[in-house]
């Protein structure tokens, strides 16, 4: 699992994830390196695993941050490879406003003692024991939790510290407060991906308004077209519409509204307008 990309999210200014895997500092691979098969803390004294991990195995998210001294993802990466022999341990890094990707989600890596055989490491790259998380830190952090979960059948996220026989106060933050805030987040995303039938509405309303539009120049149909769209002349106050009321500017107007809404796509206020000119619609029968 490698460039991944981000999840459905409630904010659309997050920017992509960068995959950095291959330009980072490593003295071997993850994959390639026999590594012991601790489950769940415990090993039975003889069994070592290559390869990547199955999807269905890793069920946790492990959260971290980089601890003092502040230092670069590659200071981390050049650290990690001088002790284990390979690369960086996280699989993703929160670092200077962006998410990166540092290994492949499948790979087994040494980012928390004995249970690294079924989690998945995100570290902030900031030493938080002595400030808090910004909360661009914490937006970025929550949509690589989500993307995360998007991909594995995680059940758990857990501070490094919760972790069984772990001896360390990473990540210095509420474990607490980020599963509640992923949990009405999934809430949330839920919701916006159910049309209501409301919002079904205001999108047919915008299309038909759209269709009626492209018909203004058609020798027979151009001149009900516009006096279709001129029914809703009433409501266009409603929607945000200031000056002469005209055929052209009704159908921009809807335009702009849709376009707006589509590219934010949870954006509430411009539903709420669509759907009044939706009703005014059904009401003059052009729905
Ligand atoms: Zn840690």
């Amino acid at each position: 699992m490698r460039g991944i990309q981000l999840t459905k999210l409630p904010w659309t200014d997050v920017p992509a994830i960068e995959d950095i895997t291959d330009s980072l500092p490593k003295k071997g691979n993850w994959d390639a390196k026999a590594k012991r098969w601790v489950v769940q803390g415990v090993w039975d004294g003889k069994t070592y695993n290559k390869g990547p991990r199955s999807p269905e195995d890793i069920h946790t998210i492990v959260i971290h941050h980089s601890g003092p001294p502040n230092g670069t993802i590659k200071s981390h990466a050049e650290y990690h490879a001088r002790k284990w022999g390979c690369g960086i341990a996280y699989h993703m890094v929160i670092d200077k406003g962006r998410i990166y990707q540092t290994n492949d989600l499948l790979s087994m890596t040494y980012h928390s003692g004995n249970n690294n055989t079924y989690t998945v490491g995100i570290c902030v790259n900031r030493d938080l024991s002595n400030s808090e998380m910004t909360d661009l830190e914490r937006k970025l952090l929550y949509s690589a939790i989500l993307t995360v979960k998007s991909l594995l059948p995680i059940t758990n996220i857990k501070g490094h510290r919760e972790l069984p026989a772990s001896a360390t106060a990473c990540p210095c933050t509420s474990e607490d407060r980020i599963r509640k805030d992923i949990e009405s987040l999934e809430e949330q995303i839920e919701y916006l991906n159910t049309p209501s039938a409301e919002r079904v509405l205001s999108y047919a309303f915008a299309e038909r308004i759209n269709d009626l539009g492209t018909k203004f120049n058609d020798i027979k149909w151009g001149v009900p077209a516009k006096a279709k769209v001129m029914q809703l002349a009433v409501v266009m106050e409603q929607l945000g519409y200031t000056g002469e009321v005209t055929p052209e500017g009704i159908v921009k107007r809807v335009r702009d509204i849709y376009n707006n809404s589509a590219m934010a796509k949870y954006e509430d206020e411009g539903f709420k307008k669509l759907l009044i000119g939706a009703n005014k619609a059904k009401e003059v029968g052009l729905l």
